[in-house]
């Protein structure tokens, strides 16, 4: 049966959580993303954010992953809600934590305010490869995705407690020295694999195989959402921390909850890694973007499609489709579940 995440509401007095991964968390997500790219669709994103003038963050792709954050801080709380969906432990309601999910303006960059990252990853997801995106909207609809994959993968922007996501339970370090759990995960978890993003990128990605590969894959964000829930019920909170706000003193974390929390992060930032990759080699697929960051609204379907369509039957996007399944080597079911999603998000 599938894994319920049912009723009830969120909407609590608090705002939800402040931020996420930290910037070397995002940065990670990103560099094991750019590494899941095929070599045309690494070239889309690098012109796409060629294009991009605004000074909050660097223009490479790892730098864009934490732009979401800075947008958030310099002026625009009207997207503060869009990093997180506030499943609550004790009664779990994706819907209600989603808002009822609310139509999305038009462009989804202009709202509206309550709307959850499940829902907001699906509506850039969309806008990012649909072939009449604006070149201004496209930017925006990338660097949202390349910060939101990682939010949706951090558990406690997945869960809450009744305690805003963690961010008002303090845990007992040893000593005098105390740290939000929220932060905790953000931070200390991901500051344990390494100083340098680029490389613990490269370590985590080495370790995934084939098969977690495929099995991540297949998943879209409401079920990334739901296994983040299940770290967060199963490793983040197993500190024991009563809901609410009101723990009283700092909560001393358990034996070996640093190891537990520490591969969990990991590999939440492995799945994020691949997923995002995999969304962005989709979602450019068939999308033509200028190399000099001047960005043409898109284009024509490639030369000779539509005359092979007509004589098979088939779509120019069912066959452009399955000339990316042949260049990445997929075969069978694999190939089936990309051609699916690939034919989806090209409409
Ligand atoms: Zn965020």
């Amino acid at each position: 049966m599938r894994i319920l995440i049912a009723l009830a509401v969120l909407v609590s007095a608090f705002p939800g959580p402040a931020s996420a991964w930290g910037y070397k968390g995002h940065q990670v997500v990103a560099d094991i993303a750019r590494a899941e790219l095929t070599p045309a669709v690494r070239a889309k994103v690098d012109a796409i954010l060629a294009g991009d003038t605004d000074p909050l963050t660097g223009h490479d792709m790892a730098a864009e992953a934490t732009w979401a954050d800075a947008f958030r801080s310099h002026g625009h709380r009207e997207t503060a809600q869009w990093h997180f969906v506030d499943t609550e432990l004790d009664h779990p309601d994706v819907d209600a934590a989603c808002f009822g999910h609310p139509t999305a303006n038009s462009p989804a960059s202009a709202g509206p305010e309550r709307d959850c990252v499940i829902d907001k990853v699906r509506e850039f997801e969309s806008e990012l490869g649909a072939l009449g995106t604006s070149p201004g909207e496209r930017l925006l609809s990338l660097k949202f995705l390349l910060h939101f994959a990682g939010d949706l993968h951090q558990p406690l922007h997945a869960s809450d407690n009744h305690d805003r996501g963690g961010n008002c339970v303090l845990l007992s370090l040893g000593g005098v020295r105390t740290q939000n759990l929220h932060a905790y995960w953000d931070t200390t978890v991901v500051e344990a694999l390494g100083s340098d993003p680029a490389a613990i990128a490269m370590m985590l990605r080495g370790r995934i195989t084939p098969a977690q590969r495929a099995l991540w894959q297949a998943a879209d964000a409401q079920a990334w959402a739901q296994e983040a829930f299940i770290v967060a019920r199963s490793v983040v909170y197993t500190i024991g921390s009563p809901p609410g706000c009101d723990s009283g003193a700092p909560v001393a974390l358990p034996d070996g909850y640093d190891t537990r929390a520490q591969a969990a992060a990991a590999l939440q930032l492995e799945r994020a890694g691949v997923r995002l990759g995999e969304m962005l080699n989709l979602a450019l697929a068939r999308v033509q973007i200028s190399t000099t960051g001047i960005i043409p609204a898109v284009t024509a379907p490639v030369a000779g499609a539509s005359d092979r369509a007509a004589e098979s039957g088939r779509t120019p996007a069912s066959l452009e489709c399955s000339a990316e399944a042949d260049q990445r080597g997929l075969h069978g079911k694999e190939r089936q579940r990309f051609r699916r999603k690939c034919i989806r998000l090209a409409r």
